[in-house]
Order: structure tokens, then C-alpha cells, then sequence
């Protein structure tokens, strides 16, 4: 459920969460009881923190920033790993 942003006539904010389809124009204030409006603001999915969004919020960064092994990790200095079976590859510079 999207997180929705609400501010009273006293000046308080707040977060609600509730469904697209039910969030209310006004709601109760949770700091003085007043009447608050719905505040217009850029939507914060992933700012919420239940276990799904993050799941997502995981899977979604996952397939930019795979973090793919094919062995497990040694418990010595790392070897740098050939990555490629061209010989001209050899002759570049090394970093
Ligand atoms: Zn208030």
C-alpha cells in the first residue's frame, strides 16, 4: 500500500498507509486530533518497510547489481579471476 503524506490546519505532518482505492481527502490527526488534508507529494513506494516492498525493492536491484558467484569464497587473498580465453586480452594494461 502507498504511504500518503497529511497536513493539518495546525502545521503537523503525517504518513498514512492506505489502499489506492480507499485513501480518504481528510483524515484525524494523530498529533492534535484536528482535521488534516491530504498532502500532493511524489509517491515513496519502496519507503515503506514491509516485508514484500523490500523483497521487491531487493529483486529489482538484483537485476541491475547481480551479486552471481560461481564458487565459494576463499579464505586467503583473492586471486584475481580470468575472466576471458582471448590471448590478445593479455597484452592490455593492467589496472
Ligand atoms: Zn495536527
Amino acid at each position: 500500500m502507498p504511504t500518503y503524506t497529511f497536513r493539518c490546519s495546525e502545521g503537523c505532518y503525517f504518513d498514512a498507509l492506505f489502499s489506492m482505492a480507499e485513501v480518504p481527502a481528510t483524515a484525524e490527526c494523530r498529533n492534535c486530533g484536528g482535521l488534516a488534508k491530504r498532502v500532493i507529494t511524489a509517491p515513496h513506494l519502496s519507503a515503506t518497510s514491509s516485508a514484500a516492498f523490500q523483497l521487491l525493492d531487493h529483486t529489482a536491484r538484483s537485476a541491475h547489481e547481480p551479486a552471481v558467484v560461481d564458487r565459494l569464497p576463499s579464505r586467503g587473498v583473492a586471486r584475481p579471476q580470468r575472466v576471458t580465453q582471448n590471448p590478445l586480452h593479455a597484452k592490455l594494461p593492467r589496472a
